[in-house]
């Protein structure tokens, strides 16, 4: 065979290692790689080197993996480096596909059954049957519960065992799930429909069962690649073996320690036992990480070497690549809004600086988390889009939940608490601030809830939600009108049509993914690891998560938590999973000191004038912010700001912070804001700050004497 012109510059661009993966001859490859090592790329570029140097035909290569967006990423990549005609599908599409192809032939002329895109309704039927009461949420969990055994190769009959050897936590006794199991699966035979894991056993028993169905398909499929293959579970193993027929021109990359879909029934056990089931592979290991900064590559191998269990066996030390950049640090904030906050002015001075923002991500563990950053974001004026999920305010949940407040404030007498009323008015819906339910999507609904009741203790106590009054006096609304409208006005604004934005995941849809800018958010203990993980399995699964999280940024990573979900209670521990970082923490201080000094310790630690998280070593404190926050403040203009607050705070009979806190003034002082944009940027002011005091900010920021921008309060 004579390599081409286009096949050279195939392997161009590729390290020694990844050669192998592309020039190895046909047989079982495997390469077992830690992340942005180029698995992703290695597999595309031996895809693309096989088919210009017309080793292989691109209409016989099937390469697999397990999202439609990963799928498409793998065709635009072929595409690019001019293989054309390769099939690169998810293991879904794929069946379906052969599947749809072949049923007239399976089903001697009888219609394909209908495919049931979800199995809630149905799962809530079955459930009823089975003498159980499940609202939809309730369907959901055991719709997971029937999805994590049909895919891995369990019958209704075998679930208790299995469940209970895999240590699921069902939403039930394990019984009455089997009993609601075989109820679905009798349901759906009656009404003839099926469901995704019915159609990829349709497809292995179509080609199983029907040598001439089995023919055609293997002459068409000879080469196969699986990406992301730690992601494998029983079932798609099973239709990748009846795909080979015992065939073994095979290539399969992936990274046990990037295995996060356990509880679903994905199993890293395929890649790991690879090399041992097939004695002929090539396996090839890569540890060059082309992604990362070499600060974020040591950040992430700490993570990952303190991993224990199967999934770690295999793990390898990563070595960075790319030119130095900042290094990681943690931001401790009093509460998550003062952390989002932060967050989305840091994001807009990325894009200030040219970072696109779809080069930027914030990534959190649970997708209730992200209320709180559209909420941020929005206010920043950032544009975002949530990745995985809906909006916050466009949840069937919350909007059901908005509606029983609305239809509350009759019901409630005007002298009750806010907080009170809204979970009083929250109870209406079923939802118990008591009871949080176990796990699964019960309980993203009763967080998504009680994220509102947080949102009501802020709303409570915030300053920044004080309207003045036309007489200058301030006049706190707190009432559930008031409250109600403004939860309007937050979903209106995040209903607002994105553009290319800011993206808002969570941690598990961000696999495979890279970013230039990466905020990793709520990282507190409780978060991250959940409070659900209490298996060793589990907790090295939480690990695992922060290993994708860390190794998704390519220049500039961000961690942060906030100490307390709304400013009281208990400070939370940062994420036990941030070894070097662990000794820093402030909550680990005031636990070491509490002997000597109980408590004074933590109230001591002060925070960083720019973005407010707190400062933990002694050259930071006296500079008065982050290493990495930028300053060059303007004393003068802080002498004027602080005259010209004293002053409007005493014609307005309020206290200074009213006005605008210390932070705020520092803040300004250094970033100097010239037009509303700027100003916006700057933590803590919303629009209703720039309406009363826009006009005088600038006049200071342009040198005028505080006497003079008194003049121009309340200008706009
Ligand atoms: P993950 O485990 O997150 O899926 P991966 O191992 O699949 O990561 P890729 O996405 O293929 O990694 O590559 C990570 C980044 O490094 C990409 O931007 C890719 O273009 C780049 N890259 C990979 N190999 C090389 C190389 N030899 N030279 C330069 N850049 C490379
Ligand atoms: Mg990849």
């Amino acid at each position: 065979m004579i390599p081409t012109v286009l096949s050279d510059a195939v392997l161009a661009g590729l390290d020694p290692e990844q050669r192998t993966v592309v020039t190895a001859p046909a047989g079982p490859v495997c390469i077992l790689a830690g992340a942005g090592t180029g698995k992703t790329r290695a597999i595309t570029h031996r895809i693309a080197y096989r088919t210009l140097t017309g080793e292989i035909s691109p209409r016989h290569v099937l390469a697999v993996t397990f999202t439609a967006r990963a799928a498409a990423e793998m065709r635009a990549r072929l595409g690019a480096l001019g293989a054309t005609g390769v099939q690169a599908r998810t293991f879904h599409a794929a069946a379906l596909r052969q599947v749809r192809y072949f049923a007239s032939r399976l089903l001697e002329g009888r219609s394909m059954p209908e495919l049931i895109e979800s199995k809630v309704r149905m799962v809530g039927l079955a459930a009823a049957k089975a003498g159980l009461r499940a609202d939809r949420t309730g369907a959901r969990d055991l719709a997971g519960e029937i999805e994590w055994a049909k895919s891995s190769l369990v019958e209704p009959g075998e679930y208790v065992v299995a469940a209970t050897k895999a240590h699921r936590e069902p939403p039930h006794d394990p019984a009455k799930v089997a009993e609601v199991f075989a109820a679905y699966e009798t349901l759906k035979r009656r009404q003839g429909v099926i469901d995704f894991e019915d159609m990829l056993r349709a497809a292995v028993w179509g080609i199983e069962e029907h040598p001439d169905v089995g023919e055609e398909i293997r002459a068409q499929y000879r080469h196969f690649v699986v990406d992301e293959y730690q992601d494998v579970n029983p079932l798609q193993q099973r239709l990748l073996d009846a795909w080979l027929g015992g065939r073994n021109d095979l290539t399969v990359v992936g990274d046990a320690s990037q295995t996060i879909y356990s509880f679903t029934g994905a199993t890293a056990s395929y890649l790991i036992d690879f090399p041992r089931q097939r004695r002929d592979a090539v396996v090839i290991r890569l540890v060059r990480d082309y992604r990362s900064t070499p600060q974020v590559v040591g950040l992430a191998n700490a993570v990952i070497r303190q991993a224990r269990g199967n999934e770690a066996r295999l793990r390898l030390e990563l070595v960075g690549q790319r030119p130095p950049g900042a290094e990681p640090e943690l931001k401790i904030f009093p509460d998550e809004a003062g952390e989002a906050a932060a967050v989305a002015r840091r994001c807009r001075e990325l894009i200030a600086g040219g970072t696109p923002a779809s080069e930027i991500a914030v990534l959190f563990r649970i997708n209730a988390q992200s209320e709180v950053y559209e909420e941020a974001l929005a206010e920043a004026e950032v544009p975002y889009l949530v990745r995985g999920a809906e909006r916050f305010f466009e949840r069937p949940e919350v909007r059901q939940a908005m509606i029983a407040l609305r239809a509350a404030v009759r019901s409630t007498p005007g002298e009750t608490p806010l907080v009170q009323a809204v979970v009083e008015g929250l109870a209406a819906t079923g939802w118990s601030r008591e009871q949080p339910p176990p796990g699964g999507a019960a309980r993203e609904q009763w967080e998504a809830l009680a994220a509102l009741v947080t949102l009501a203790e802020e709303y409570a106590k915030a300053p920044a939600f004080e309207p003045i009054g036309q007489a200058g006096a301030v006049q706190r609304d707190v009432t559930l009108t008031a409250f109600n409208d403004e939860l309007a006005r937050r979903a209106d604004q995040q209903h607002a049509p994105t553009v290319a934005g800011v993206t808002l995941a969570s941690l598990h849809s961000a696999k495979g993914l890279e970013w230039d800018a990466v905020f990793l958010v709520g990282l507190a203990d409780g978060t991250l690891p959940t409070t659900y993980a209490k298996t060793p399995e589990q907790l090295e699964e939480e690990r695992r998560l922060l290993y994708v999280g860390v190794t998704r940024a390519r220049e500039w990573l961000w961690l942060s938590y906030g100490q307390t979900r709304s400013g009281s209670g208990r400070a939370r521990r940062p994420c036990r999973f941030l070894p070097q970082l662990e000794r820093h923490s402030p909550t680990e201080r005031a636990g070491a000191d509490r002997s000597r000094k109980p408590d004074r310790k933590r109230s001591q630690v002060s925070s960083c004038r720019i973005c407010g998280a707190a400062l933990l070593g002694g050259a930071d404190r006296k500079m008065g912010r982050c290493p990495t926050c930028p300053s060059d403040l303007d004393q003068d203009l802080l002498d004027r700001f602080t005259a010209w607050r004293a002053e409007t705070a005493a014609g307005l009979k309020v206290p200074a912070y009213v006005v605008f806190t210390d932070a705020t003034l520092v803040a300004m002082a250094e970033r100097r804001p010239a037009n509303p944009a700027e100003l916006l940027a700057i933590a803590g002011i919303g629009p209703r700050k720039l309406g009363q005091y826009g006009a005088a900010v600038f006049a200071l920021v342009g040198g005028a004497a505080p006497a003079e921008a008194s003049s121009k309060n309340f200008e706009n």
